[in-house]
């Protein structure tokens, strides 16, 4: 039986919902390490039951070492002779260079400029910068304020504390009816950046709530760490547990009108490469699967060769190829509430091809079954998906030999896949197809059919099989 997607205690999120979200994250100062990674947790345990992970500075984590841990209070330049103040961190976190240390001095311009960064290609927008493993200060302006600084004498002032602190993390676990987990992870570390990456952080909160509460075959595993430590500081936590990660996504900048880009694991070939590209090909003309590249987000560090996890990147607009990437433009009217559910619905799309997907054997494989006579095969007058909707029981019905799953004759039939999955209930329903014979994941059998549905409101409605 198929339920809506909403249930009376489940409402599901609508992108204003995960905009609203975003818009909270987004002031926040955050970094690798500090309290603004915790304020973000803070924020992100309102909609889901987050644990918390302190590691110590120090810790080894494979080839690297927990830093010290970085707070900020205040930061900006005054020009001694006019005794404005030209750059000022309470104005935007993105003005200085992130894991400064303490500074108070005074600087002619030339030497002031040593430690000023802009971005001659975006004059008007303020970089983003950091400096995690080399000591530095440094403050980022727009190219043309840089070039209006005025000769003469500077007060600086960074009233931070990089001192020995933790690292923090936070995880999620939905529990599902198996020990298969799906990975689902979104970079914790950069501050005032709305797309890249609040809008993951909120997606994917949204996401995990929405899944309180309902039966799936997989256990969901949710990760909001900070770039590349965070997750390498999971991996090092969990390294005798990995085997159960069998499907993975990182999602960043998903909040804005590109894409929808995928990138594939390292592996190429993984169940959720299929189901990405699969998704991906009725997403529209600007939708694009690419293969796997050492270079990007936290699935360098999971498709790395010593873990090589089926883990792919998610996003709208590719990283480094959206003008307004890592600077101040990257705000919140780049980000839309309606892209956010565009993203939202895709993710729920993807799930849903992960639970519902089996290998169902043909009952009556002599010969094809007579539909007619079991109201299975619509006259084709009238109903005008009824073509289609016979076209996929018949494509069920020859490649239900137990071989074949259901997205295997999705995509040999060149149907989507909740047709091929909607004519294998009806034909289960009918006891012409046991379609509890396996799951292409073999991750347990499911005990009903979908019965579960992950939508978006009014981006369409994904539906989840539960096991
Ligand atoms: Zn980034």
């Amino acid at each position: 039986m198929r339920l809506t997607g909403s249930t009376p205690d489940r409402p599901l999120p609508s992108g204003e919902d995960i905009f609203a979200t975003v818009a909270e994250l987004y002031p926040i100062c955050r970094s690798i390490t500090g309290d603004g990674v915790r304020r973000t947790l803070d924020i992100i345990g309102r909609l889901i039951d987050v644990e918390r992970h302190e590691v110590p500075t120090g810790t080894r984590l494979f080839d690297w070492i927990v830093p010290d841990e970085w707070n900020i209070r205040e930061a900006h330049v005054t020009c001694v002779s006019s005794g404005e103040r030209v750059i000022d961190f309470a104005r935007s976190n993105l003005h200085l260079l992130g894991y400064s240390v303490q500074v108070r001095a005074r600087l002619p311009l030339a030497a002031l400029k040593e430690h000023l960064f802009s971005d001659p290609a975006h004059p008007d927008a303020t970089p983003y910068r950091t400096s995690y493993y080399r000591e530095a200060w440094g403050f980022c302006l727009p190219h043309r304020a840089l070039l209006a600084l005025p000769e003469g004498e500077y007060d600086v002032v960074v009233d931070s504390t990089l001192a020995p602190g933790s690292l923090t993390y936070g995880e999620y676990l939905h529990r599902g009816s198996g020990e298969a987990e799906v990975l689902l992870s979104a970079h914790i570390c950069h501050p005032s950046l709305a797309n890249d990456n609040c809008s993951g952080l909120a997606l994917l909160a949204h996401f995990a709530a929405t899944l309180r509460g309902r039966r799936t075959r997989y256990s969901y595993r949710f990760l909001f760490a900070p770039g590349t430590i965070g997750a390498l500081a999971w991996l090092s936590a969990n390294e005798p547990r990995l085997g159960r990660i069998r499907h993975g996504l990182v999602v960043s900048c998903v909040g804005d009108g590109g894409g929808p880009v995928y990138k594939k694991s390292r592996r190429g070939d993984a169940m959720i490469d299929r189901v990405m590209r699969h998704v991906l090909a009725a997403a529209g003309p600007d939708a694009e699967v690419m293969d796997f590249f050492p270079y990007g987000y936290d699935e360098r560090q999971f498709c790395s060769p010593g873990f090589d996890l089926p883990v792919g990147l998610f996003q709208r607009s590719l990283f480094g190829r959206f003008p307004e990437y890592h600077s101040s433009a990257d705000d919140l009217d780049l980000v839309r509430p309606e892209h956010l559910a565009r993203s939202y619905a895709l993710l729920a799309e993807a799930v849903d091809i992960l639970e519902r997907d089996r290998r169902p054997l043909n009952l009556f494989p002599k010969g094809e079954p007579q539909l007619g006579r079991r109201g299975l095969y619509a006259p084709t007058g009238g109903d005008p998906e009824a073509p289609a909707r016979n076209m996929a029981r018949l494509w069920v019905l020859n490649l239900a030999d137990g071989r074949h799953s259901l997205l295997d004759m999705a995509e040999r039939a060149g149907m989507r896949f909740t047709e091929i999955a909607d004519a294998a209930e009806t034909l289960a329903r009918a006891g012409l197809i046991d379609d509890q014979a396996s799951s292409s994941a073999r991750e347990g059998q499911p005990r009903s059919r979908s019965d579960i549905i992950i939508g978006s409101k009014g981006q369409g409605i994904a539906s989840v099989g539960s096991s």
